[in-house]
């Protein structure tokens, strides 16, 4: 294959992720986003495995089928309620490649070009920089995520971490790194220097999504999207490679534009979550009175749902774990015929995954125009009859307005206590991810359905 007609396949590629990124942005045009993604990444793979520049194709074979089949291994066994934890490894490995790559360009055979043997020319100078910020950037997204991982699966706590002087340790460890990238340069490729710079960014990374507390998980997860991105085009940059550079801008850039649209949507500092909590003041949650809480059986549910006229279902993250999305949808089904007027509230962070309640619905077949955001729907809860909370917990807590000094104070929520009758549904009066009480539980028109969602659920279905 000749370099020209290489180019041009880049080129195409390119336009396909662009293509890719503009149907994801849409529900309807989600699937086909990921087709455009697909043949984007197939076109650029098969031109770089059998390219003019590539060498030890039988080595190159060998490793993607070893790591195509551990991909599709897991992949098939993954549940949509690991997604996150998946994304979370997968930005691991993309940061763990950088620096890789980054210690590979420093070692690389003369005769490769990356590094000019006979000394300090401007180009060794500008090489050396990028296989120290590709090294620092792919550090960094490699220990964060590893952290989000480990929260997400629950191995270590989502609270915050909090250490004293952590905003003056954050800026020691970039003012240290900065003066060993100095050093790198000026040695002509300190390995010491590089090894140091490494750790670091190991601890740096770690402390930054360590210090990130429960709620505002989903901004360190789209931030570390963005990251791994840059991750990646650092990498493009040291091996020269045009195509990596402009896929990883495309997927740092367009990662963190989601991480801003997120911080909107969460009343949060886009400056203060990237920064690890910069400027936040620390939380003491009050106590809350839990002065009872009633409950009810599935029956007075559905009872009570075949009278109203008007139900709201706010979907969270216990609807995932029970995969209870299908009897939802035979209960829409069933209240639409009987002329309920049936909506969805879905709030910007439930579940554990940007878009996974949609993702949900989709799957079970829901109509995409009765499912609403939270901004959409809010202002209709004075004048609902019954709304279902089906596995939502953080994303309908009352202290986010009423509580200065909650964890989550500040954060837009969906607003169900002013409904006539609140129906909880969850299987205990444990707290939801950001570890905190939730007093819509204790509130007069509040009653708890407790069990796991799907045969709660299902049961109502039966009933009605
Ligand atoms: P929460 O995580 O706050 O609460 C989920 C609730 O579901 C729990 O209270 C749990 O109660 C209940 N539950 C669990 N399993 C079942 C089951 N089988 N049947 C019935 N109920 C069940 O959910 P939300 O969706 O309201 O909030 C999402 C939280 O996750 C937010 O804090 C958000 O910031 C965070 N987050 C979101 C991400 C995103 O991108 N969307 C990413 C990372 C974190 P019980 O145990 O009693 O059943």
């Amino acid at each position: 294959m000749s370099e020209g007609l290489a180019q041009a396949a880049y080129i195409v590629a390119v336009l396909f992720f662009i293509m890719s990124l503009a149907g994801l942005s849409k529900q309807k045009s989600a699937q086909a986003g990921n087709y455009y993604g697909i043949a984007g990444m197939s076109i650029a793979l098969i031109v770089t495995v059998f390219g003019p520049d590539s060498q030890g194709l039988a080595w190159i074979i060998i490793a993607m089928v070893i790591g195509g089949g551990i991909g599709i291994y897991y992949a098939k066994r993954v549940e949509m309620t690991e997604m996150p934890e998946l994304i979370a490894v997968l930005h691991s490995f993309v940061g763990l490649a950088a620096v890789f790559v980054g210690f590979n360009s420093l070692f690389a055979p003369p005769e490769m070009g990356l590094i000019n043997p006979s000394g300090m020319d401007a180009e060794n100078v500008i090489h050396l920089v990028e296989i120290c910020i590709g090294v620092f950037i792919g550090a960094v997204t490699f220990s964060g995520s590893v952290i989000a991982f480990c929260k997400l699966r629950g191995i270590i706590s989502s609270s915050a971490l909090k250490i004293r002087h952590k905003h003056k340790l954050n800026l020691a460890a970039i003012v240290v790194s900065s003066m060993l990238l100095i050093h790198f340069v000026e040695v002509d490729g300190s390995i010491v220097a590089l090894i140091v710079m490494t750790l670091i960014a190991f601890a740096f990374g770690a402390h930054l999504v360590a210090s990130i507390g429960g709620a505002d998980m989903p901004v360190v997860i789209s931030m570390l999207n963005s990251y791994s991105g840059w991750a990646a085009a650092s990498a493009g940059f040291m091996l020269a490679s045009d195509l990596l550079i402009v896929t990883g801008a495309l997927v740092g850039s367009s990662g963190a534009i989601l991480s801003y649209i997120m911080c909107k949507a969460m009343n949060r500092s886009f400056i203060s979550v990237i920064t690890g909590g910069f400027g936040q003041p620390s939380f003491v949650s009050g106590d809350i009175e839990e002065s009872g809480y009633h409950e009810v059986t599935a029956e007075k549910v559905a009872e009570m749902l075949k009278e109203s006229h008007s139900v709201v279902i706010t979907p969270g993250y216990g609807m995932a774990v029970a995969r209870a999305q299908y009897p939802v949808q035979e209960i829409t089904e069933k209240l639409r015929a009987k002329g309920v007027n049936v909506r969805f509230g879905i709030h910007p962070v439930a579940g554990r995954l940007p878009g996974h309640m949609n993702v949900l619905l989709a799957e079970a077949k829901i109509p995409y125009d009765i499912v609403l955001e939270m901004a959409e729907i809010n202002d209709d809860f004075s004048t609902t009859d019954t709304v279902l909370v089906i596995g939502a917990n953080d994303t309908v807590n009352p202290s986010a307005i009423d509580d200065p000094n909650s964890p989550i104070a500040g954060m837009p929520v969906l607003e169900v206590w002013n409904a006539k009758n609140v129906i909880v549904f969850k299987r205990s009066m444990n707290t939801g991810y950001a570890g905190i009480q939730n007093p819509l539980f204790f509130k007069d028109n509040t009653s708890m359905l407790f069990g796991d969602a799907k045969v709660s659920i299902s049961a109502i279905a039966k009933a009605i």
